[in-house]
């Protein structure tokens, strides 16, 4: 079920969880900023999730709250990822998904990194 993009944060999603150790994760990379992990249903021959280690809960509490420092450091690290996945040749795709309408899921801001196909369309044609 979609969660609300503006909720407290919810230190028991299941990302917190995973960030403090207490799930495991593929992870492909960590570091100050950002943990980044295989997802567990992936969607795409390539399927990473990239998280902050702040507690934002979407897109739209981590752009208006997080510090520039984080905000870089987050980036860097989907950059970065990509590029240690050789995704940068054949091409990628980022996305958030943000509240009701977008379909989040889990109340810990994260993006997904597509790739290791051909991607088709922005969207698909219905949900
Ligand atoms: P959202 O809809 O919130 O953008 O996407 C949440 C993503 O998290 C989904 O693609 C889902 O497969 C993934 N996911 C949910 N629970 C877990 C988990 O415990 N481990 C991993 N690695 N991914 C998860």
């Amino acid at each position: 079920m979609p969660v609300s993009g503006l909720p407290p944060y919810d230190p028991s999603n299941i990302f917190a969880r995973i960030l403090r150790g207490e799930i495991p994760c593929r992870k492909v990379h960590e570091d100050e900023w950002a943990l980044a992990f295989h997802d567990i249903n992936p969607q795409a021959p390539v399927h990473v999730l990239v998280v902050p280690k702040g507690q934002y809960v979407s897109l739209a509490d981590f752009s208006a709250s997080a510090s520039d420092a984080e905000i870089a450091g987050f980036w860097r690290a989907v950059g970065k990822v990509a590029k240690d996945l050789s995704l940068e040749v054949s091409g990628y795709r980022v996305l958030t998904n943000m509240g009701v309408h977008g379909h989040q899921e889990v109340p810990h801001f994260h993006v997904h990194i597509f790739g290791g196909r051909s991607l088709g369309r922005m969207l698909p044609a219905k949900d």
